[in-house]
């Protein structure tokens, strides 16, 4: 007999007893301003950071529909692949990653992992990937090449961008508000979809705002795409059209995945050295390293309060072994 449990009422229940920290950082300090961290990289040891709050409307929805299959998108670095093998295996789904660009030689640490969760591995062209990313999961085509080789499949869009994973990012600003709600007016993350920021904003207090520091380098239509998944979330609210959320550009430092700058690295590794947090290089780094930036340039008024989501990825530190020699 299977016991059903809420996932999501079960994560939430997590989110409240993730640790909210403030941070000794005398950089920040020094420009009169008051940082908390939320270690979202703590709320689980198999699946941490945003992927799980992410992945847990669809892993609730595929298990009350039947499905014992669950198949995603995703780069060889996938935090979002990783994530999903890890979830399969723990609540008892099989698991298909489609994997961008032909099988290498080696697999990455985070696709050696997956598979060691039970993940299947498809490897498709970099043209072949595009085509069924960028198509959308209600797609037939891609429903199509999917079923035919991996049968009857819950299929979740790549980085987990949907409304599902943007209904399960708004416990994030839930759980925040009512663990620390006193204590913060401004909430910081790190964004590639934009998913987890249109989230957490949405289920922070409308007089609350989060800002996101795009990682990417082109941001192309994000803020577009941000506004889309962030009204989904909020139409029944009261809440101004312009949204409780900002997006921030600037500190991609060279691009997604790219080798860093050696002022970024340098930044990455005082920073460690400092306060003791470890930073995965794609994200979190990129973030605090705008949030001095701006910080530096008078962003916030003195006596800011702000929260920063550690959003995990520390499993992407691997691939970035040789950049780091503290
Ligand atoms: C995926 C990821 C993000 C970005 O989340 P989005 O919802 O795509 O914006 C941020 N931080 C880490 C560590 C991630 O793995």
């Amino acid at each position: 007999m299977t016991i059903a449990v809420d996932l999501v009422a079960e994560l939430y229940q997590r989110a409240l007893r993730v640790p909210v920290e403030q941070l000794t950082w005398s950089a920040l300090q020094d420009c009169g301003i008051n940082l908390a961290v939320r270690r979202d990289d703590l709320l689980d040891s198999g699946i941490p950071g945003n992927k799980f709050y992410k992945l847990v409307i669809d892993l609730q929805s595929a298990r009350t529909r039947g499905f014992s299959r669950l198949v995603s998108f995703g780069g060889a670095y996938s935090n979002h692949l990783h994530a999903l093998a890890a979830a399969g295996e723990r609540y008892g789904f099989d698991t298909v990653g489609i994997v961008r660009g032909d099988q290498p030689a080696a697999l990455s640490p985070t696709l050696r992992d997956a598979a060691k969760a039970g993940m299947q591995l498809r490897f498709v062209s970099r043209e072949c990937y595009r085509q069924l990313a960028d198509q959308g999961t209600d797609s037939p085509d891609v429903i199509r090449f999917i079923e035919q080789e991996f049968g009857r499949c819950w299929i979740i869009p790549e980085g987990g961008a949907s409304d599902a994973g943007c209904r399960g990012a708004t416990l994030i600003g839930r759980a925040l508000e009512q663990q620390w709600g006193e204590e913060f007016q401004q909430v910081c993350v790190p964004c590639g979809t934009g998913t987890t920021l249109a989230g957490i904003a949405a289920g922070l207090p409308a007089k609350k705002n989060a800002i996101g520091f795009s990682v990417l380098k082109g941001m192309g239509n994000l803020g577009a795409k941000i506004a889309v998944a962030y009204q989904a979330m909020t139409a029944n609210q009261a809440v101004s059209s312009a949204g409780n959320w900002r997006l921030v550009s600037g500190f991609h430092a060279g691009g997604y995945g790219k080798k860093l700058p050696e002022n970024v690295r340098q930044f990455w590794r005082d920073f460690e050295l400092e306060t003791g947090l470890l930073l995965d290089p794609v994200y979190t780094l990129k973030m605090f390293w705008g949030i001095l930036l701006l910080a530096q340039r008078g962003y916030w008024r003195k006596g800011t309060r702000l929260v920063a989501v550690h959003t995990g990825g520390l499993q992407g530190r691997r691939g970035f072994a040789a950049q780091i020699d503290w």
